[in-house]
C-alpha cells in the first residue's frame, strides 16, 4: 500500500473509520454503534460528545492498525443534524437535533402560511420541512436563556456534524463546513453559493454563528497532533448522499445513483447550469464542486423501501428474513395484480403527500401471501422509478443507474429494477460507497489521484443487471402502480 486515506463516516446509527488505499480498496474498518435519544414523540437526538469520542476511538484503531502514516482524512456525515456550541469552551448546548426530528413541524406550517415557500425554494432548492437545519437552529436558540443575544454577540457556533468533528479534531481552530452540507441547512443560496441574508432574516439567525463554507475537496486544515500522535490534513468533507454519489463516480450529467436501505435516496447529476433546475417535485441540491466547477443534483427521498420488507416480517409475519423475499418472488409467477404502496409515513419524493396511507390494492379470492411478498419488494422498484421519472435529465437518460445499500443483495429486486427502469443497474463492488466518495475527494486534493479520470477506472461494479422486460409489460405494470398511488392518496380524509 503506497497511500492510506482515513474516511470518517458518521452516520445516524453508527460511526465508522475506514482506511482506503490508492486503488480505492477498503483496507481496515472500525465501527461503533451510536445511541439515539427519543425524549418525546417525534424528537430524535444525538449526544455530540459521544460522536466525538466514537470518531476518535474508531479513527485511532484504524490508524494504529496500519503500517503507513495516514496521508489525509475525509469526513462524511449524516446531513442536516444540527448542534450549537459555545465558541470559548467548545461545549455543546444540549444534544444535537437529528435529521428525522419533527419538533419544528408547526413552525414549518407557520412559515408556509406566511408564503415563504417559493422564496426559500428559489434560493435553497429545498421545500420547507423540519428535516433541514434552519428551523432546528431557531429552536435551539429559543430554548436557552439569551440564546439570540449570545448568537448575535458571536459567542455561539452552529454546525452540522462535519463542522463539529472538524472543530474538535483541530482543537477549536476551525469552524467550517463544505458546500454539500451547507446545501442541506435551508440557508444556502445554491446559485451564488453563499449564506442567504434574506433567508437568514426570515429565521432571525445571525450570520455570526454560521461556519465558513468551503469546497468539498479542499485543504481544510490539520488535526491537532495530540489527538492521533501526528498532524493529519483534512482534505475532504461531504454529506453522506453526495459522498456516495461521488463514490459511484456519477460525474456526468444524467448519471444517477440510488442507495437502498430503510428508505431510498436517489441523486442525479444535473450538470453545471443552475438555471436548468426548475424541478419542484424533487429537491435541488449541490452534487459536488471540483476545481471551482459546481455540479448540481436533484434528490429524491423515498421514505419506505426496506421498511416494507421489515413490515411484512415484523408487522404481519409472513417472512422470517428479508432475504426470503428474493426466492419467494422468483418462484411466484407474477404479482397477481397486487400493488403495495408502503406509505407508512406518507409519501416522499416526488409525490410529497404527508397524509397518504399505506395500501395493498387489487386483492382477489385467489390472492395469497406470496403475491403480497412480491408486491412489497416490487414497491421499492416502482418508487425509485417515480423519482427517476421526475428528475430533469435522468428521465431521458439511458445511462446505467449505480446502486448500493442493504437491498442490493436481492437479485430479484435488482433485476426487476432494471426491467422497470429499462436501464442497466450496476451494484457497487465496494459496499462502503459513502466512505469511498469522501476518500476520493480527500485523495484528489493531495494528488493521490490527479483527476476524476484516474478515479473512474477504479470504481467497479460487482453485479450488473440488464433490462429484459418487454415494453408492453413494463408499461402495464407501471400504469397499475400509478393507479395504486392515486388510491393511497384517496384514503386521506
Ligand atoms: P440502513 O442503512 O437504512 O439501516 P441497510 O442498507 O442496512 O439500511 O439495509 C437494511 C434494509 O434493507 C432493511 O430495511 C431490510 O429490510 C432491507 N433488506 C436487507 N436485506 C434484504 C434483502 N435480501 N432483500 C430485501 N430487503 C432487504
Amino acid at each position: 500500500m503506497k497511500h492510506a486515506i482515513l474516511s470518517i463516516d458518521q452516520g445516524t446509527t453508527s460511526t465508522r473509520s475506514i482506511i482506503f488505499n490508492e486503488n480505492g480498496n477498503l483496507v481496515k474498518s472500525f465501527q461503533k454503534e451510536s445511541n439515539l435519544f427519543f425524549p418525546k414523540n417525534g424528537w430524535v437526538e444525538h449526544n455530540p460528545k459521544e460522536i466525538i469520542l466514537q470518531t476518535i476511538q474508531t479513527a485511532k484503531s484504524a490508524i494504529s492498525n496500519i503500517k503507513n502514516k495516514v496521508d489525509a482524512i475525509g469526513i462524511t456525515n449524516q446531513r442536516e443534524t444540527t448542534l450549537i456550541w459555545e465558541k470559548k469552551t467548545g461545549n455543546p448546548i444540549g444534544n444535537a437535533i437529528g435529521w428525522e426530528d419533527i419538533r419544528t413541524s408547526e413552525y414549518c406550517t407557520y412559515l408556509e402560511s406566511k408564503n415563504f415557500t417559493s422564496i426559500i425554494k428559489n434560493s435553497t432548492g429545498l421545500n420547507i420541512n423540519p428535516y433541514f437545519s434552519a428551523t432546528k437552529i431557531r429552536w435551539i436558540l429559543d430554548s436557552i436563556p439569551d440564546g439570540q443575544i449570545k448568537a448575535e454577540n458571536g459567542d455561539l457556533c452552529f454546525g452540522t456534524i462535519d463542522s463539529w468533528i472538524v472543530y474538535n479534531l483541530t482543537n477549536k481552530k476551525l469552524h467550517v463546513t463544505d458546500l454539500t452540507n451547507a446545501s442541506r441547512t435551508m440557508l444556502l443560496n445554491i446559485y451564488n453559493l453563499e449564506w442567504d441574508k434574506e433567508i437568514l432574516k426570515i429565521f432571525n439567525i445571525p450570520l455570526e454563528i454560521l461556519p465558513t463554507i468551503l469546497p468539498s475537496s479542499y485543504n481544510f486544515g490539520f488535526t491537532d497532533p495530540k489527538i492521533f500522535g501526528y498532524e493529519i490534513p483534512i482534505t475532504g468533507i461531504a454529506g453522506d448522499q453526495h459522498s456516495s454519489m461521488f463514490g459511484h463516480a456519477c460525474f456526468e450529467k444524467g448519471t444517477t445513483k440510488c442507495t437502498y436501505g430503510t428508505g431510498a435516496f436517489v441523486l442525479t447529476n444535473e450538470g453545471n447550469d443552475p438555471s436548468k433546475l426548475k424541478n419542484t417535485k424533487l429537491l435541488n441540491t449541490i452534487g459536488f464542486q471540483l476545481k471551482q466547477k459546481t455540479f448540481y443534483a436533484t434528490e429524491g427521498s423515498v421514505f419506505s423501501t426496506g421498511s416494507a420488507v421489515q413490515w411484512i416480517r415484523d408487522g404481519i409475519g409472513i417472512i422470517k428474513n428479508p432475504s426470503d423475499t428474493n426466492t419467494i418472488s422468483e418462484y411466484t409467477k407474477d404479482n397477481g395484480g397486487i400493488y403495495f404502496v408502503p406509505a407508512f409515513n406518507g409519501l416522499g419524493s416526488p409525490h410529497w403527500k404527508t397524509d397518504a396511507e399505506g395500501i395493498i390494492s387489487g386483492i382477489k379470492r385467489r390472492t395469497n401471501k406470496y403475491h403480497i411478498i412480491r408486491a412489497a419488494l416490487e414497491s421499492t422498484a416502482f418508487q425509485v422509478k417515480d423519482v427517476v421519472e421526475a428528475s430533469i435529465t435522468s428521465s431521458n437518460s439511458k445511462l446505467p443507474i449505480k446502486v448500493d445499500g442493504g437491498q442490493t443483495k436481492n437479485s430479484f429486486l435488482m433485476q426487476f429494477q432494471a426491467d422497470i427502469l429499462d436501464r442497466q443497474v450496476k451494484v457497487a463492488k465496494v459496499p462502503e460507497t459513502t466512505a469511498l466518495g469522501v476518500a476520493f475527494l480527500a485523495g484528489l486534493k493531495i494528488g493521490i489521484w490527479n483527476s476524476i479520470n484516474e478515479i473512474k477506472p477504479i470504481v467497479r461494479s460487482e453485479n450488473i443487471y440488464d433490462p429484459k422486460m418487454k415494453s408492453s409489460e413494463r408499461d402495464s405494470l407501471y400504469s397499475q402502480w400509478c393507479e395504486a398511488i392515486q388510491k393511497s392518496s384517496l384514503t386521506v380524509k
